[in-house]
């Protein structure tokens, strides 16, 4: 079996990332070295310990203190492939019709037509609409060439008051967690402005932060089924019950679709998504902070396999 495992090595970063997250590492008091890294062996049940202990969460169920990883190792193990497609849905009443052929439409074009755009009520009393933010495109006439995109719900205050997603106190523990995925160049984290798209359902704030409704993300998806088709990410994570509902077609909790990998078909793209708690969500409830660390794991050994095709093979033959 070749060398399928992460490198659990954290950085001064990910550490500051998993503290904003509420997860303390455990470590043992002889261990001076910060490293988490697995001791190479030949046993795999003796590596896949190792791999855990280190990373014990002090918010995890006492019974089950290495929840966090184990679930995202068995979800790697059993990848369950839920299909999820794209397709126009009805529409609410427009104050202005929704632009035609969205579906042809290139970057700058689908910028300027979610920009002017006036089809559900949103428009009213939105400041700014919110496009989504990402590594700058080679050229001001395509979409970002990134790998990663993050899809997220709708703005906020602070979204809406600055055109950008994932902004204020939610924004910068985004911000942390990609930078704890070190899949970027040369084993970099991620961030916004490399390797990473992030945008949302609903380009306008509802107001007061209420939840949008079905008339509203319908309205509003086949902008971002758009950008999916011209960005062409290697992979999505889903941030929140709308954003999940939406890229999987299911209105089960994230608890429940968390952990697996599912599938979004739209177009001639087949793209693996994995879905996790809204970082806003996570502010709130620090013992899902665990879980969601769980599911950047999952959503980085996924890639892992993506982009390594003879990885992905060996993984699919020793299981
Ligand atoms: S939320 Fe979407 S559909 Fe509604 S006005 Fe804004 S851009 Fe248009």
């Amino acid at each position: 079996m070749s060398d399928t495992s992460f490198d659990y090595s954290l950085d001064e970063r990910q550490r500051t990332m998993l503290e904003a997250m509420g997860i303390k590492l455990w470590l043992p008091d002889h261990e001076a070295a910060p490293s988490l890294a697995p001791t190479p062996t030949a046993d795999p049940q003796a590596a896949v310990e190792t791999v855990q202990k280190p990373v014990t969460a002090e918010n995890l169920e006492p019974k089950q203190p290495l929840a966090g990883i184990e679930s995202a190792q068995r979800a790697i193990k059993n990848i369950v492939f839920a299909e999820q497609i794209l397709e126009p849905t009805p529409t609410a009443l427009a104050l202005s019709p929704r632009p035609a052929g969205i579906e042809q439409m290139d970057w700058p074009a689908l910028q300027s037509a979610v920009s002017g755009c006036q089809a559900c009520g949103l428009c009213q009393s939105r400041k700014n609409t919110v496009f989504g933010v990402g590594q700058a495109p080679a050229d001001s006439a395509h979409a970002p060439q990134v790998d990663w995109l993050i899809v997220g719900e709708a703005p906020g205050e602070n979204e809406d008051a600055q055109g950008e997603p994932f902004v204020g106190q939610a924004g910068k523990l985004l911000d942390n967690m990609l930078a704890a995925m070190r899949v970027g160049e040369n084993g970099k984290g991620l961030s916004r402005s490399q390797g990473v798209y992030i945008a949302n359902v609903l380009k306008c704030r509802p107001p007061a932060n209420r939840n949008p409704s079905p008339e509203e993300v319908a309205m509003c998806e086949p902008y971002l089924a758009r950008q999916i088709e011209l960005l062409r990410p290697k992979i999505i994570l889903a941030m929140g019950k709308f954003a999940i509902s939406t890229l999987t077609g299911s209105n089960d909790p994230v608890g429940k679709l968390r952990g697996r990998v599912h599938t979004l078909k739209h177009a001639s793209l087949q793209l693996p998504v994995i879905v996790t708690y809204h970082p806003a969500y996570l502010l709130r409830n620090l013992p899902d902070k665990a879980k969601a660390w769980a599911d950047l794991l999952l959503a980085m050994q996924t890639y892992r396999e993506l982009s390594n095709p003879n990885e992905q093979a060996s993984l699919h033959t020793d299981r």
